[in-house]
């Protein structure tokens, strides 16, 4: 079997961690969440941690020298030889660049589209586990324990899960990250999937883009 280097893309709460995770399962590469990286460092109080706090609370970017740093590191890990889904990463063009220029090879991308509208709605329901980082949705996808994760903590909605913030980080999306869509297109390794309300319809388009 050929091996697997995939990059999601697609706007914050289009459904790329939801993915992510099933193909990991499926092809038994890790699922790598820059996000969740960031987020892990935050509650730890690590200096990264403190450096990337203020950007990703606001809902921006962190730098792209800091996130390019993190990604290295990550794909150094020997759990990456047999392929690895990237969720999050690239978010601008100079970062797809680095991999290029670390030599990482990325053999197929995916872009989940969702129409803003639906974005908006869809983070309203995203609950995020603090103990253990599991993700739920109150609608797509709820925890079988109710308001409690399935490690038996509270969920909690992300601080950039706010509305507000959410705006921003739409027209982030569009203006910074939405161009990789022109720069995988010209390597021949951009797949579009369209969001659909129900999981698993998603789940099996995402399937047919990487196996088609
Ligand atoms: P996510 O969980 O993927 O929505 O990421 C949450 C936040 O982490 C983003 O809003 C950014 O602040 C930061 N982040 C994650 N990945 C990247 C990236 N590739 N480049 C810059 N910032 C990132």
């Amino acid at each position: 079997m050929r091996n697997i280097n995939l990059s999601l893309l697609g706007a914050p709460g289009a459904g790329k961690g939801t993915q992510a995770e099933i193909i990991s399962e499926k092809y038994g590469i890790p699922a790598i969440s820059t996000g969740a990286i960031i987020r892990e460092e935050i509650a730890s109080g690590s200096p990264l941690g403190e450096t990337v706090k203020s950007y990703t609370q606001a809902g921006a970017l962190v730098p792209d020298e800091v996130v390019i740093d993190i990604i290295k590191a990550r794909l150094a890990k020997p759990d990456c030889e047999n392929g690895f889904i990237l969720d999050g990463f690239p978010r601008t063009v100079p970062q797809a660049e680095a991999l290029c220029e670390l030599g990482v090879e990325i053999t197929d991308v995916i872009s989940i589209e969702v129409a803003d509208e639906d974005i908006m709605d869809r983070m309203a329901g995203r609950r995020v586990c603090k103990a253990c980082g599991a993700t739920f949705h109150t609608k797509f996808k709820p925890s079988p324990n109710g308001e409690k994760c399935t490690c038996g903590a509270e969920l909690t909605r992300r601080a950039d899960d706010d509305p507000e913030v959410v705006k921003s980080r739409l027209v982030i999306y569009h203006e910074t990250t939405e161009p990789l869509k022109a720069f995988y297109e010209a390597k021949g390794l951009l797949k579009i999937v369209y969001g659909q309300e129900k999981l698993e319809d998603t789940t099996a388009l995402t399937a047919a883009a990487l196996e088609g």
